[in-house]
């Protein structure tokens, strides 16, 4: 196709020109790093729309996190307008929390359901694992938690693991134990964990086809970035979006008001299109279940696929590109790509070996100090190293250098103690059923009502089957002494309070700023503001000004999203992932592992602590393909820089609780040695031996992914295993009302049970947002969620 003169594919190069324009059914783009993968995605979505093939609403874009969703809607949005805003541009995660909010009540959820993250998952483990008393067969929380997270990225539930595994085995039968009743407990708290937002949203699409088809119907066209990462589950829901719709016989359904169909009247459609773009060097997350075989037979799990090979690299200088491909050629089984650039050789790799980390950390502040003087910004600087620790002995010396930093996915604003017991106050009002979140808040603050209290309640609420918050809805019936039964009226009543604000029971539409203003009234009518002004703990003065950071936060929220609610916000703090608190502006080096440093680039990246046991990193040396996946990490590392690399280490390292001597990594040695300009040569360290022999090692070829058998059932049957619906009892609480299939249309005349008798003037939104215009004959106009106000048709 020409070129000329169409700002969607001016500049662009052939082959990435034929990937924006090509139209069919799959289309694979595979290339190495900064040959324009991202930017051919986001080209060709504008494509779609400006040809007007695709409505916004028709497409569906995965990005691997939620700022690089940012920047594509962004870069969309400058090529077609204000158009890219009805898109679904997102993560994995995002995404399918958008359709559980939707459809979770299909399958004994409710729309506010919680998302547990690591932490909360890991609390509830703890729980579990004393109750079953399981540490006595070794079992550990955190063992049991990535277990489980393996399994469900398998798409394994607790029934099938126990179809599968060994139940003669004591340990297996109580691993079992602890994985059904932690899926049991998260079904009871209204909340999935992290990997039940992909494993369920698969699970309703195959249990549930008729809502499948809804979304068959609306995605046309699907676009995944960062392909090589996805996992089983993940792969799994790409496939079933992308399955044709067979017509006529389809349910009549109404998503949310998305679409309706009446029976026999629904066409048939094919499957949807399917972009993907991946590079199989870049493959880095395999721990957590990553699969390298979702792109390699890419074009077996969609026959007649496209495939569209990049080889410019648009990003780096000739001898950065030289490094990055002398060392990843090391890998076996992988097809070698011809990575070239245009760019120049550009200045040299520079390498520096520091007597310490100290050492090291203060060289890496010295060169940024003087690429900051050559006119280069801090924020064009990342630092990158393979373990969070190590960022300790670099953050010391950036301090005493006053050089101004940021560290990517340390530990998270979200993460705070005081942070978490305020996002805890607010799932207690917006899913009172759950359990965790409320015991959470029980005695924040001091209260006195401690763990006997706390257990009697919980007793209660279990003999009686009813929420823990119920439970104190109910505290008189408890036979506590006043003292405590004040105490736990007085928070019932505060979270009361703060429920009528941000969910009034008429079914109002909040005002934007009842997320704040609900949150202000919780953090003070609790007492919990008050207990932390009156510490005498000057780390409290530090939690009151988080707590007013986050109070900021709900009303930002507020002025970005004019109808957000609650459960947005609160999923969007739950989706916050390492790499989206990067800030361009902020005119700061960036600090992070190399894993968040995946799909970034800077001008100058300094990859530290290049050493044996760190990269490859020690924990890999026992596992299949271990070494070859520490390989694609550097390699994800290095081509990251655009104009300046700087390789360093130490001799000594204190790590790992004591001070060894440090190897420089296999991987410097698989540089030409002409690339690099050393300033101070591990040459001495290299005497001693032992680098070269285990570099010739580590390519023996031995436990390569690429030689394991296809997993059973993989090419998205749908096994008997997920289909059990008993699973998942009807158990929508008694108390929210649910409106979500009543119709309403302008002119219906409704009676409501607080504002009386009016008549629907207009019905706008979706889903659980469906808000109908109502001018009461009584009180006038007001404006209602259909979903949960108490009214009837009349
Ligand atoms: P990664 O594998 O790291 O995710 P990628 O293949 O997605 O990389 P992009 O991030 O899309 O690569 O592009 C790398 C850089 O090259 C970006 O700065 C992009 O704007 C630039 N680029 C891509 N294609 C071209 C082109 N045809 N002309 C000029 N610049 C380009
Ligand atoms: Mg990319």
């Amino acid at each position: 196709p020409s070129a000329a003169g169409d700002p969607l594919l001016d500049g662009l190069n052939a082959p990435q020109a034929e990937a924006v324009t090509y139209r069919g059914p799959a289309l694979l783009i595979v290339a190495g790093a900064g040959s324009g993968k991202t930017r051919v995605l986001t080209h060709r979505i504008a494509s779609l729309l400006r040809s007007r093939e695709a409505w916004p609403s028709q497409i569906l874009a995965i990005t691997f996190t939620n700022k690089a969703a940012a920047e594509m809607r962004e870069r969309v949005g400058h090529i077609v307008g204000d158009v890219a805003k009805g898109m679904w541009i997102s993560t994995f995660h995002s995404a399918c929390v958008r359709i559980l909010r939707r459809e979770a009540q299909q399958f004994g959820f409710t729309s506010s359901f919680t998302i547990y993250d690591s932490g909360d998952s890991r609390a509830l483990l703890k729980r579990l694992v004393k109750e079953h008393e399981a540490d006595a067969y070794g079992l550990t929380p955190a063992a049991v938690q990535s277990r489980i997270s393996k399994l469900k990225n398998e798409l394994e539930d607790a029934d099938s693991f126990v179809r599968s595994a060994n139940m003669n085995d004591p340990v297996e039968r109580k691993f079992a134990d602890v994985f059904r009743d932690y899926q049991r407990s998260l079904q009871k708290a209204n909340a999935f964990d992290f990997d039940d937002l992909i494993g369920q949203t698969v699970y309703l699409f195959r249990a549930f086809p008729h809502v499948a088809d809804v979304y068959r119907r609306r995605f046309r066209h699907i676009l995944v970035d960062e392909y090589q990462d996805t996992n089983h589950a993940q792969y799994s829901l790409i496939r079933e979006l992308t399955k044709p719709v067979v017509g006529g016989a389809a349910e009549p359904y109404a998503a949310g008001g998305m679409m309706i169909f009446e029976a026999d009247q629904a066409p048939e459609l094919e499957g949807a299109s399917l972009t993907v773009v991946g590079d199989s060097d870049q493959s880095i997350y395999a721990f957590r279940g990553a699969d390298i075989r979702n792109i390699s037979e890419f074009e077996h799990d969609y026959p007649g696929a496209k495939v569209v090979l990049l080889e410019q690299n648009y990003r780096s200088t000739q001898n950065i590109l030289g490094a990055a491909n002398a060392v990843i050629r090391n890998n076996f089984d992988r097809k070698d790509k011809k990575l070239w650039t245009d760019s120049g050789d550009g200045e040299k790799i520079v390498g520096f070996t520091g007597y310490s980390q100290h050492d090291e950390a203060q060289f890496v502040a010295d060169e940024i100090e003087t690429l900051r003087r050559s006119g280069m910004p801090y924020s064009e600087m990342a630092v990158f190293y393979r373990t969070n620790s190590q960022s300790r002995a670099l953050e010391e010396i950036f301090i005493r250098s006053a050089l101004p930093y940021k560290i990517m996915g340390g530990t998270k604003f979200y993460d705070r103690a005081e942070i978490k017991d305020a996002l805890a106050y607010l799932v207690a009002v917006v899913n009172p059923a759950d359990d965790q979140s409320v015991r959470r808040i029980l005695n924040k603050p001091k209260r006195g009502i401690g763990d006997v209290s706390e257990t009697t309640i919980a007793t209660y609420a279990a003999e009686h089957n009813i929420s823990f918050r119920d439970a104190l809805a109910n505290s008189e019936s408890l036979g506590f002494g006043p003292k405590i039964q004040n105490a736990i009226a007085q928070l019932d009543a505060v979270l009361t309070e703060a429920a009528n604000i941000m969910v009034p029971p008429s079914g109002e539409v909040p005002p934007p700023t009842a997320v704040a203003d609900g949150l202000q009234v919780l953090l003070q009518k609790s007492g919990y503001l008050d207990a932390l002004r009156m510490s005498k703990d000057p780390q409290d003065e530090a939690r009151v000004e988080n707590l007013d950071e986050l109070v900021a936060v709900t009303r930002e929220f507020a002025r970005n999203n004019p109808e957000g609610t609650l459960s947005d916000f609160l999923t969007e703090v739950a989706l916050v992932s390492d790499a989206d608190d990067l800030d361009d502006e902020s005119g700061v080096v960036s600090l992070m592992t190399m894993h968040t440093a995946k799909g970034l680039e800077f001008d100058a990246v300094f990859v530290t602590g290049v050493e044996e046991d760190l990269i490859p990193h020690r924990i890999s040396a026992g596992e299949p393909g271990g070494p070859q996946e520490e390989r694609r990490l550097f390699y994800v590392g290095v081509t990251r820089a655009r104009k300046r690399l700087f390789l360093t280490l130490a001799m000594t390292r204190a790590q790992f609780g004591e001070v060894s001597v440090a190897m420089p990594s296999r991987f410097l040695q698989e540089i030409p040695a002409e690339l690099i300009d050393w300033r101070q040569s591990p040459g001495d360290v290299n005497s001693r031996g032992g680098t070269q022999s285990r570099a010739l090692n580590a390519r023996r070829p031995s436990g390569g992914f690429g030689v394991q058998p296809l997993a059973p059932g993989r090419s998205g049957g749908f096994g008997p295993k997920t289909t059990s619906l008993e699973k998942f009892p009807n158990r929508i609480p008694s108390k929210v009302r649910d409106n979500g299939d009543l119709e309403l249309a302008p002119g219906d005349r409704i009676r409501h049970d607080d504002f009386g008798e009016g008549r629907v003037d207009l019905v706008t939104g979706e889903g659980a947002k469906r808000i109908a215009h109502v001018r009461f004959d009584a009180v006038g106009a007001k404006k209602l969620l259909i979903k949960i106000a108490p009214i009837e048709k009349l």
